[in-house]
């Protein structure tokens, strides 16, 4: 498949990795929107949010994305807090179209966002 971030969770293209288990990676963003700005990745391809269903499988694997997202906060020392996003499709600002959450800390954040 010819998709970005399936080449990353393989391999096939280099990232800054910051983990990596059986159903995820998280690697530094090429665009650092933050001092700490890390993508979490399902290894599995998943266009968007919007393909997530109400399957256990989805559930889980939805919650574990987000539990990696504290976990790694952690290890990044945001003891200040971060910010978790999830751009969805056109609107939402997505770019890359296989399923990520966004790790932003190390900075105050703004709100409303653009
Ligand atoms: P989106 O706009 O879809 O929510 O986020 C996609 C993110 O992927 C952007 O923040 C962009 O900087 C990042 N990105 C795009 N291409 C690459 C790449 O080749 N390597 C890494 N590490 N990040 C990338
Ligand atoms: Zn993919």
């Amino acid at each position: 498949m010819d998709c970005l971030f399936c080449k990353i969770a393989s391999g096939a293209i280099p990232a800054k990795k910051v983990f990596e288990d059986d159903q995820a990676i998280a690697f530094r963003d090429i665009n650092p929107q933050a001092p700490v700005h890390i993508l979490v990745v399902p290894k599995k391809h998943v266009g968007s949010l919007a393909e997530m269903g109400g399957t256990q499988d989805d559930k889980a694997l939805l919650g574990h994305l987000l539990a990696l997202a504290a976990q790694i906060a952690r290890s990044e020392n945001l003891s200040q807090g971060y910010r978790t996003v999830v751009n969805t499709g056109p609107d939402g600002g997505q770019t890359v179209d296989h399923l990520h959450l966004h790790l932003l800390g190390g900075r105050a954040m703004h709100w409303p966002p653009g």
